[in-house]
């Protein structure tokens, strides 16, 4: 982190100095107890649990050179203690004024889907000529955000940042505190469709993403998808489409050469040239993510064989749809989290592998409401279609989808209410020579069906 006093925390934040010193400075912004060093602010923040406020003198005793609070704190004499009215906020409103102050060309990502993968390949692409700070793993709320912020340092030459949702008025504000230049909207598809109403209110809520833009930005989306593909003359901004369906999108896939596990190979059309282009991780959605990649490239003149390494060269954030093979079983791991159009991804995955018997092992979408039944039993064609020769479910939802399924012919279906019943059928169940795909949202757990096939 960049030089910042107590001062620019009274400016950003509104706040009043309640002992200390107004010119003390401090080196990060740490809003994790536990993570306090010397010099720090430390940022209590209120938590279902924990109320970090408790904290506030093992942080001092740490080193830490100012403490925010919410609460009538006791006054510590000789320490730097500013009294906001909401820390969560004032954690924002901080990383809002230190992005501003130290501002670098910036790049945000959302979506339905895909979100990470996107971030990953786009900051691979980007720091072939940038140095470029992207957002770790998948710290895409309104205290990920800041964190990613905060790590802003003086070489870097571009950032990326992944921001995510569920509920309205959340982009907006994650849009407001990192000022994105350019925008990447992946998909616009069920997940959380319960707090959102319908994929209406999904679009709409992606698009707030916008709301600040001016005919300097430039917005990057998907020309496939049906509600992105209408984006154009919305606002002032630049749209710049991708997509496979369609040679009228600025940037498109043609030759698309899927080799299964080893990954995907296409030609990319871009501004009259093609470009041969290889994605070394599986899934024929990749295709898309590649795209979006390529379209920051170009925005940024990045050149295109430069382009074409960054996306080659990526690394996928773990626990994202990994391949793994244990005592001759083939783990697709995609149990991290899951929605409509990731288990449909997920399932073409599992289709590419080369492996006698191709297992589904599903839990169910949580955040759907009213729209669970329909979307679950719909994902019964997909299972079919991608070849699945043992269906396993777990949960309520899963029901839906495993009626789907035999609706639409398949045959060997197992399903469970929970996941522990699912660890101890697989236990018995799961041979050498599988490939076995494991998917659910992160409620149900599923990392102890991964955790049971890999030591059997
Ligand atoms: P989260 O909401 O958890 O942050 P995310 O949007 O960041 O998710 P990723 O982590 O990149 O998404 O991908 C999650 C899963 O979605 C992948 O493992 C894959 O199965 C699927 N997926 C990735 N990209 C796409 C895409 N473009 N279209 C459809 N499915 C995708
Ligand atoms: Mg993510």
């Amino acid at each position: 982190m960049q030089a910042m006093t107590i001062e620019d925390v009274l400016k950003a934040t509104g706040g009043t100095l309640l002992s200390g010193d107004i010119h003390q400075t401090f080196n990060d912004v740490i809003s994790d107890s536990r993570k306090v060093t010397a010099g720090v602010l430390f940022v209590p923040l209120v938590g279902e649990k924990f109320d970090g406020h408790e904290f506030i003198k093992a942080a001092f005793d740490l080193g830490a050179s100012a403490v925010l609070t919410q609460r009538d704190t006791e006054l510590l004499v000789d320490k730097t203690i500013v009294k906001v009215e909401d820390t969560l906020k004032a954690f924002g409103d901080i990383a809002k004024y230190y992005k501003q102050k130290y501002n670098v060309p910036t790049v945000s990502v959302t979506g339905s889907v895909g979100k990470t993968t996107t971030k990953d390949m786009l900051a691979s692409v980007l720091s072939q000529k940038y140095n470029t700070l992207k957002t770790m793993g998948n710290f895409n709320n309104e205290i990920g955000l800041p964190i990613t912020i905060f790590g802003l340092e003086k070489e870097h030459e571009a950032a990326v940042l992944e921001m995510g949702m569920n509920h309205f008025g959340e982009i907006e504000h994650l849009a407001d505190i990192g000022r994105p230049d350019v925008a990447v909207i992946t998909n616009i598809g069920q997940s959380h469709i319960e707090n959102l109403g319908s994929r209406e209110g999904i679009f709409k809520a992606k698009m707030e993403m916008t709301k600040l833009f001016t005919k300097d930005n430039t917005l990057i989306v998907n020309g496939d998808d049906d509600y992105l593909s209408k984006t154009k003359g919305m606002g002032e901004y630049k749209v710049v489409y991708y997509g496979i369906t369609n040679p009228e999108n600025d940037v498109y896939a043609k030759d698309i050469e899927n080799n299964g596990l080893n990954g995907i190979k296409f030609t990319a059309v871009v501004d009259g040239g093609e470009y041969p282009i290889e994605v070394n991780i599986p899934g024929k959605h990749n295709v898309y993510n590649a795209l979006a990649a390529i379209c920051v490239g170009r925005e940024f003149d990045v050149p295109m064989d430069k382009i074409a390494e960054g996306i080659r060269s990526f690394e996928l954030t773990k626990m994202r749809l990994a391949v793994e093979e244990y005592n001759g079983i083939t783990i697709i791991n995609d149990c991290y989290n899951a929605s409509p159009d990731s288990i449909k991804a997920a399932l073409g995955v599992l289709a590419d592998t080369d492996k006698n018997r191709k297992v589904a092992i599903l839990g169910d979408v949580l955040e759907m409401g009213d729209f669970a039944k329909d979307a679950h039993y719909n994902l019964g064609k997909a299972v079919k279609e991608n070849g699945v020769d043992l269906l396993i479910t777990a949960g309520e939802n899963m029901k839906y989808l495993a009626q789907g399924a035999k609706d639409n012919g398949v045959e060997n279906i197992v399903s469970f209410d929970k996941t522990l019943e699912v660890c101890n059928y697989v236990k018995a169940e799961i041979k050498s020579g599988d490939a076995v795909l494991i998917k659910a949202s992160r409620g149900m757990h599923f990392e102890e069906v991964y955790n049971t096939i890999k030591n059997k």
